[in-house]
């Protein structure tokens, strides 16, 4: 018996069980991984509260690093024995062990830990193609970057000056806000005590940024296009404040061309070749020291409602595992 947790239906941390499962033998194109950490993130927010619908019960979770123990037929990726990590649907990752699609499973290089693996994964992919795919950075170039300081955030910070790119990052009080200036950005906004596109425009000296990286949503949306200066690319990738309202295109060209994309990991990892080539440079950062995970919370398994309370009462800093 494997130990997981699972929903029955959506609402509040509590819905969260901590129950027995039946792990069978892993069928065509799976592997069975036994888990030493799985990575906690605010996508299974969503999916717990019911913002992004499942068919219930179901379990929750994304992200996972561990040994695997058994291969299905026809797997190609990995083998019995190796150690991998993975970001990536089916929901299911909050276990100690499970069957995964061995498609989404990459070899963890050795210096790098379980742990690192697990909190890692899905956060740093997501910057790798914010930063490196969906907009082309250049050296020199000022962007902003909603909520520096938490998991996605601290890795930006950190790549971003590796990248010679200057990152306004906000965070929600004065210490997460040295945490990201620590981390690499080159000015930080306590957007709860100052008004951030006033602070974006003297900041730039009224030129404004060339992107906007918004994953907060409802509260700061607009704001965040009013930090762009024309044909400048507004990424909005999250809605940890609630989901973006419907909108006018005038409010794009009213502020000068914007470009605007809603962008998810899932389809830019979708290709093997792409995902193998985004992990490979994800662990060639952190391997060479240019951007170390920060796992500022670990939980037990069984205590993943607490995780939860504390990452939507904006009570976390980078990363969040949970161990078996
Ligand atoms: P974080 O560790 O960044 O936690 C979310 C942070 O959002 C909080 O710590 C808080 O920081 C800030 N925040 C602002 N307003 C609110 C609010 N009303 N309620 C809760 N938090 C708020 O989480 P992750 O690193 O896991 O993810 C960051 C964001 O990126 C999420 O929105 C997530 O959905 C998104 N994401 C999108 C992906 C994609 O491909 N599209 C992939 C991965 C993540 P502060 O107190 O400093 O404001």
């Amino acid at each position: 018996m494997a130990k997981a947790i699972r929903i029955n239906r959506t609402g509040g941390p509590e819905v969260m069980e901590y129950v027995d499962v039946e792990v069978g033998e892993p069928g065509p194109g799976e592997a069975r991984v036994r888990h030493a950490a799985c990575g906690i993130n605010y996508i299974d927010v969503y999916f717990r509260t019911g913002l992004y619908p499942q068919p219930l019960p179901a379990g929750l979770g994304m992200e996972g690093a561990g040994v695997v123990e058994a291969v299905g037929e026809g797997v190609t990726e990995v083998a019995v024995g190796d150690r991998v990590a993975y970001a990536g649907r089916p929901n299911g990752a909050y276990c100690d062990v499970r069957n995964m699609p061995s498609a989404l499973l990459v070899r963890l290089p050795d210096a790098i830990s379980f742990e690192t693996g697990a909190a890692m994964m899905l956060q740093g992919l997501t910057v790798q193609y914010l930063l490196r795919r969906t907009v082309p950075l250049k050296r020199g170039d000022t962007i902003l970057f909603h909520a520096a300081a938490g998991g996605v955030g601290l890795i930006a910070s950190q790549w971003a000056r590796a990248l010679g790119v200057n990152m306004i990052g906000t965070a929600g009080s004065d210490e997460k806000a040295a945490l990201a200036k620590a981390a690499g950005c080159s000015h930080v906004i306590n957007y709860n005590t100052e008004d951030f596109v006033a602070r974006v425009m003297e900041i730039t000296g009224g030129e404004k940024v060339s992107v906007v990286y918004d994953s907060i949503g409802k509260d700061t949306f607009f704001k965040s296009l009013d930090c762009l200066r024309p044909l400048g690319t507004m990424v909005s990738f999250g809605s940890a404040s609630g989901p973006v309202p419907d909108f006018s295109l005038a409010e794009l060209s009213s502020r000068g061309s914007l470009f605007i994309t809603r962008p998810t990991l899932f389809s830019y990892a979708a290709r093997r070749a792409d995902l193998e080539a985004m992990a490979a440079e994800l662990f060639a950062v952190v391997a060479s020291g240019d951007v170390k995970i920060d796992i500022n919370q670990t939980y037990k398994l069984a205590d993943v409602a607490q995780a939860h309370i504390d990452l939507e009462g904006r009570k976390t800093t980078g990363s969040s595992i949970l161990v078996p």
